[in-house]
């Protein structure tokens, strides 16, 4: 059965000021309220959220954010360094040629693509810019956290729609997300899944797309789509359907800490999210980065076979140790470790090995990033020797300090 959570409510009484609708007027006032006091989440923010204390970055094995620890290519490493010296201009243009770079490649208009520092932004923006207290978000859960924040803050209905098979295939459930409401704001669908790994058939997400009430969004997330086989969903912004898209060079290309990601859908989809922000000049060492990556042939089959094949060889090792594994073709999946899931997290990490996240619906799963071989083997070892022992009552510590600021304080 879908969950559904409620929103804040906007004040209807709010005054209005000449030359803006008052419809408009209450959405950028609920935008710029939101905006003032929700801050835009990403996987890094959320993953520390569930840190049992506040790990040094530079010791232990991190496989709880859903990083790429190989970090930038070698031709994007070339290309930021090349770069350093025009540091002092804001090169405005090298945006533009990303955006151009983009579309040719993806075959669309390149007024369609926006590039953003990361797609955390335009992912925020979009859902502020289509749900309201009367146009609620609809979700998969477990799903991706970030959406629901961004519904929340725009004083949205969250409708939360459980993975179809969930002990099997884990897919969305497009015929449930439909039935959920007759009047959503935003569908939103992550293929793959996070946190489970697993890609939705095009059947589904073409489901979807037919029967989304006229004026719905149907925000499709590919932060994960190179690491899979699954067809991409750009075509349907090439066929002018209601659906934004979302990409980021977070991931495969391992640039979450140099930021950069597209938004991508008709223009006039688009226009709505630049008054709520995010249109600042990008960093050109980012732009240069991610052109780089993009011309690079080999990346993504090399990157996608790798960590494909690690993932492969984790999935194995755990079901022969007897547990249930998410069929992931990402760089996450999650594992149902048969007791409280906090559990674990809390005891794998007091051996500085930093497992995430846990979902409310799944409470005896935890995620796991995919790492590189080395880090795999040291949770290989460090899972088997916690799972050997009692783990009984253990909890995460109280938040760190540093936790109880903005934005993790969002998060307890
Ligand atoms: N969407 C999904 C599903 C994610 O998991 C993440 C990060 O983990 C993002 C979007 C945003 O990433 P970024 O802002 O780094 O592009």
């Amino acid at each position: 059965m879908p969950r559904s959570i409620s929103g804040s409510e906007l004040d209807p009484n709010a005054c209005c000021s000449t030359g803006v609708s008052r419809r408009n007027f209450m959405r950028l006032a609920a935008a710029t309220s939101a905006l003032a006091s929700i801050p835009i989440l990403t996987e890094s923010r959320l993953a520390y959220a569930q840190r049992p204390h506040f790990a040094d970055p530079n010791k232990g094995i991190h496989i709880d954010a859903n990083e790429n620890p190989l970090g930038p290519s070698e031709s994007a490493r070339a290309a930021i360094a090349a770069i350093i010296p025009k540091g002092g201009r804001y090169e405005f243009n090298m945006q533009m040629d990303l955006a151009e770079t983009f579309a040719k490649i993806e075959g669309l208009n390149p007024e369609s693509v926006i590039p953003y520092a990361g797609s955390s932004e335009p992912l925020h923006f979009t859902v502020l810019a289509y749900t309201s207290p009367s146009k609620p978000l609809v979700t998969a859960d477990p799903g991706y956290e970030a959406p629901m924040w961004a519904a929340t803050a725009a004083g949205a209905q969250v409708i939360k729609v459980p993975l179809a098979d969930p002990k099997g295939a884990a897919t969305h459930d497009a015929k449930a997300m439909i039935a959920a409401s007759n009047n959503p704001g935003v569908i939103y669908i992550c293929n793959p899944n996070n946190p489970t790994g697993t890609v939705t058939p095009q059947a589904d997400i073409d489901y979807i797309v037919t029967n989304a009430p006229k004026g719905t969004i149907v925000l499709i997330d590919e932060a994960y789509i190179h690491l899979s086989d699954a067809p991409s969903s750009l075509h349907y912004v090439k066929e002018g359907k209601d659906v934004v898209v979302l990409r980021t060079f977070s991931k495969l290309y391992g640039m979450a800490g140099i930021r950069m990601g597209f938004v991508v859908g008709r223009p006039e989809l688009l226009k709505k999210l630049i008054p709520l922000g995010g249109q600042n000049s990008l960093p050109i060492t980012a732009i240069a980065a991610a052109k780089a990556s993009l011309l690079d042939a080999d990346l993504v089959s090399s990157r996608k076979k790798l960590i494909g094949n690690i993932r492969a060889e984790n999935l194995v090792w755990l079901k022969n140790q007897g547990y249930a594994v998410t069929p992931s073709d990402s760089n996450c999946f999650m594992l149902d470790v048969k007791r409280p899931g906090k559990e674990v997290l809390t005891a794998m990490a007091s051996k500085d090995v930093y497992i995430g996240r846990i979902w409310p619906a799944w409470p005896t799963q935890v995620r796991i990033t995919v790492g590189t071989r080395e880090e795999m083997a040291v949770f290989q070892k460090t899972f088997k020797e916690v799972m050997n022992s009692s783990t009984a009552g253990l909890e995460p510590q109280s938040l760190h300090p540093r936790m109880r600021e903005t934005p993790f304080s969002y998060l307890s």
